[in-house]
């Protein structure tokens, strides 16, 4: 039998500043609830104090971005040209490569779906996140089954091309990292078999640029998207980097002001670059903040690195002692992987663990399917729910020991 129970309002315990980022030399998470310890980091990161503090100094000063000569006008447009500039460094943009700011990685997949040429081949693991799996619409799609290690992942795709007209344009999608079980795809390999075949990519990078170091043109990629609130930014702002051709040549995906050069009674003239696909007033502040969240990770990416894998390390180790409980990967347990460690238990219905974990022990986890339900109906058996737990700034060694504790617990007593 698998125990379920109903799932009463979370507690919350007090507000307390964060120290592990200051142990580190990191610049600490601003404040948060300490005692309820953090281990969803892949669902949304709390914002650094760097980012507070920028989001902080442009509230007190903003104004109309490229839109006025006031002084605060041009203040705000300038920090946010400088934000494009810092983000696309974050991600080792290409000179001419562009930066469109988006709300996250749902909205520059979803544009960058709205730019495909005609007659377009979309090329998709059928365990991408929905984000990505879902915005092709009006493409041809084709969704590769689910690999089981790194090297069958190359395998399928190749065979998926090697199946398409060659005459025809093709768009290869790559996630970066997995949200449901943290394993790296490898992006580089898939990305040259593609390029093989004359095909574009778009890494979707919402799991793994907050915790590798992205490098489009190193991984040989054509685009890039990712997400402000999973890289220690607020919500509400993300980006599409790479490639203008596509997004140059096609209608702008918000037509309004802004994204026009010049209007008369016959003709619409859009503007070219970035301006085209970012109609109406920017989340200008949204952008300011993800810049400072990408120059303060870039600056500290190997301390970051270091904490997070020490306390995957010890994650892992300690659930893998627990009679009963199975961590599950998509590309094989020896993948390589950003911090995230997803399990079930026997006979405990996933929503039960995460919901003793956080009523009883002050720990955010998720459990459910995670926006992914082809490959969790793949990898879990029953419903197709596990637990994700995934660690960041936010989390310490004791949120760790208290977590591992709290499953054990779990299994031996009951709940
Ligand atoms: N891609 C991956 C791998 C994700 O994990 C997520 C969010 O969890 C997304 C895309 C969508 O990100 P957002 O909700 O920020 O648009």
């Amino acid at each position: 039998m698998v125990r379920q129970s109903p799932r009463p309002a979370p507690r919350t315990t007090g507000d307390l500043p964060l120290t592990v980022g200051a142990e580190l030399g990191v610049p600490t998470i601003h404040r948060t609830v300490v005692d309820f310890g953090n281990l969803d980091h892949a669902a949304t990161t709390p914002a650094l104090v760097a980012v507070t503090d920028a989001v902080e100094a442009v509230q007190r000063r903003y104004g109309s971005v490229h839109r006025g000569a006031g002084y605060t006008s041009r203040l705000t447009t300038d920090w946010f040209e400088q934000a494009r500039g810092e983000v696309g460094q974050f991600v080792g943009a290409r000179a001419d490569d562009e930066v469109v700011f988006t709300r996250n990685t749902t909205d520059a997949l979803r544009l960058l779906a709205h730019t495909l040429p005609p007659r377009t081949n979309v090329l998709v693991f059928e365990s991408a996140h929905h984000a990505a799996l879902l915005p092709w619409t009006v493409a041809r799609t084709t969704r590769i089954p689910v690999p089981t290690s790194a090297e069958e992942s190359v395998t399928l795709l190749d065979d998926a091309l090697a199946a398409l007209d060659p005459a025809e344009p093709a768009l290869v999608v790559i996630t970066g990292a997995c949200n449901v079980t943290g394993d790296i795809w490898p992006v580089a390999d898939l990305a040259a078999v593609a390029r093989r075949y004359g095909a574009r990519t778009v890494l979707d990078a919402a799991q793994l640029a907050p915790h590798r170091r992205v490098d489009i043109s190193e991984l040989d990629v054509d685009w890039v998207a990712f997400s402000g609130h999973k890289t220690y930014a607020p919500y509400g702002a993300g980006a599409l980097v790479g490639r203008t051709d596509w997004l140059d040549a096609s209608e702008p995906y918000l037509p309004a002001g802004g994204a026009t050069h010049t209007v008369s009674h016959q003709h619409t003239r859009w503007q070219e670059g970035p301006a085209r696909h970012e109609g109406g007033t920017p989340n200008a502040v949204g952008a300011i903040a993800l810049a400072s969240a990408c120059a303060t990770i870039s600056a500290h990416r190997d301390a970051i690195e270091a904490h997070e894998a020490e306390l995957l390390d010890a994650l892992r180790a300690g659930l893998t002692e627990i009679p009963g409980v199975t961590l599950h990967h998509v590309l094989g347990p020896a993948a390589d992987g950003v911090g995230v460690a997803t399990f079930t238990v026997d006979g405990y219905a996933p929503s039960l663990v995460s919901q003793v974990l956080a009523d009883e022990y002050g720990l955010a986890v998720r459990d459910g399917r995670f926006c992914a339900h082809l490959l969790c109906e793949t990898l879990f058996d029953g419903d197709g729910t596990a637990v994700r737990a995934s660690v960041g700034l936010a989390t310490t060694r004791e949120h760790i020991e208290r977590l591992v504790h709290g499953v054990r617990r779990l299994v031996e007593n009951g709940p």
